[in-house]
């Protein structure tokens, strides 16, 4: 789908993946229900409970969590340096919090933040992933000796039981545009079956974020390329070349140059309040004033989270962003010319995935136009997005945008699966 995806062997996209396309395992539902098994020294011990009903384990989510069993997608994860130091940072950050206590990693892929957790003083973690790559979190924990630490559980968050309330739950849940694949949810729930009253979320909040762009490079390579190939008028192409560029939702890397102004906030979550069902849709009506004239050529989307400990979350002075245009205290900050800097009024980490910061693996989502608007200094672009999990496989993320600018107005569908 995207032009500079890895794939992983079975059609599956780079990171977090979920095409519907054949699962490996044959359609098989061997961990449909809820069955959970706990990985030890001792070998496979099953459990299960006949308590509330969780959601049903469908072929999509089966294929999901095959995807997630092979090692390419880790290694690009763990590689993303960005990514994973700000993670052990924020768990080191949170030490105090965390020594002695009983984590739970939600997804925890091959352990990573189990063992950063383990080995930030944690009494007991539960690292739960619905993935095969579990068997060798198991391996690795044993390897390092932290078994009597870190208990590894294969199943779903879900499905799994486990005896007790936890202090802490970490997880790295975000996929492209934030919430593709939608993996917040099952944070969600982990949540509400087991953190105690006071223990913290890690990461605690999330930020997605718009912003208008011109990208004229990109359109001339894939588009005013046909109009001269070798001398030769090949424009009959257009039509095609535009609906296979942009007809998706393209994951790629921008600068900050290709932003016309300040971004905007499409949806704020606070991972300690947030529902399932307010993520099922969401909209947001955005208004821009472009900062220079140039050719727009759609919308760039991006997201960073934050990790604050339960100080900041208990103190009512922490700036909360709503949704709507950002604000000098708690998000962008003009700053000299294109660049702009995300300034915080407190000391919390922030993963940012923002075209100005350091590149990571989530790189940033573009919304093309298929023909580009011109855009005078200080016109206005304005409509709404809507980001609603698809009714065909909830994992995708149906996206609805609407645009105006200079009196004529604009709908664009597409769908990231
Ligand atoms: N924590 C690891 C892996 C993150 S990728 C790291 O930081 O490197 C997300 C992982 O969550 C995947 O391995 C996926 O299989 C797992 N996952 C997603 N939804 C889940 C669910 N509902 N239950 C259990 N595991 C889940």
């Amino acid at each position: 789908m995207y032009s500079n995806s890895s794939s992983y062997g079975n059609g599956y996209l780079q990171r977090h993946p979920v095409s519907t396309s054949a699962s490996r395992r044959g359609g098989g539902g061997s961990r449909r229900g809820r069955r959970s098994s706990r990985i030890g020294g001792d070998g496979l011990e099953s459990r299960v409970s006949e308590q509330s009903k969780p959601p049903r384990c469908t072929e999509f989510d089966m294929a999901y969590f095959q995807s997630y069993s092979h090692v390419g997608i880790h290694e690009e994860m763990i590689k993303d340096r960005v990514r994973t130091e700000t993670y052990r940072a924020a768990i080191m950050q949170n030490q105090h919090f965390i020594a002695g206590k009983v984590v739970v990693d939600v997804g925890c892929g091959t352990g990573i933040l189990s063992i950063f957790c383990a080995l930030a003083g944690a009494k007991r973690v539960y690292a739960i992933d619905a993935s095969e790559i579990a068997v060798q979190a198991n391996e690795v924990v044993k390897a390092n000796n932290l078994s009597d630490k870190v208990i590894v559980l294969l199943g779903r968050v879900e499905d799994v039981e486990i005896e007790e309330e936890v202090d802490v739950i970490i997880s790295e849940w975000m996929g492209y545009m934030l919430l593709y694949e939608s993996m917040l949810g099952s944070v969600i729930t982990a949540r509400d079956r087991w953190l105690k009253p006071g223990g913290i979320i890690l990461p605690s909040h999330a930020t997605l974020y718009m912003a208008p762009v011109t990208h004229p490079d990109r359109y001339g390579e894939s588009i005013d390329f046909w109009r001269n190939v070798y001398g030769i008028d090949m424009s009959p192409m257009l039509p095609l070349a535009k609906q296979c560029a942009f007809e998706e939702p393209s994951v790629e890397a921008i600068t900050g140059e290709n932003i016309l102004t300040w971004p905007y906030v499409v949806k704020y979550v606070d991972c300690y309040t947030v529902t399932i069902q307010e993520l099922e849709s969401i909209t947001a009506r955005y208004r821009f004033t472009s900062m220079m004239r140039a050719p727009l050529h759609g919308f760039a989307f991006w997201f960073d989270v934050e990790f604050s400990g339960p100080a900041i979350f208990q103190n009512n002075g922490y700036a909360l962003s709503p949704p709507g245009s950002v604000t000098s205290s708690d998000t962008y900050s003009p700053g000299s010319g294109q660049k702009k800097k995300r300034v915080k009024s407190n000391e919390a980490l922030i993963l940012s995935t923002a075209p100005e910061d350091p590149p990571t693996h989530w790189q940033q989502t573009l919304l093309y136009f298929y023909d580009p608007i011109e855009v005078q200094q200080d016109q206005i672009i304005e409509g709404s997005i809507t980001l609603t999990q698809s009714k065909e496989n909830p994992r995708f993320l149906n996206i609805h945008l609407e645009y105006s600018s200079g009196g004529r107005s604009f709908v664009k569908e597409s769908v990231m699966r």
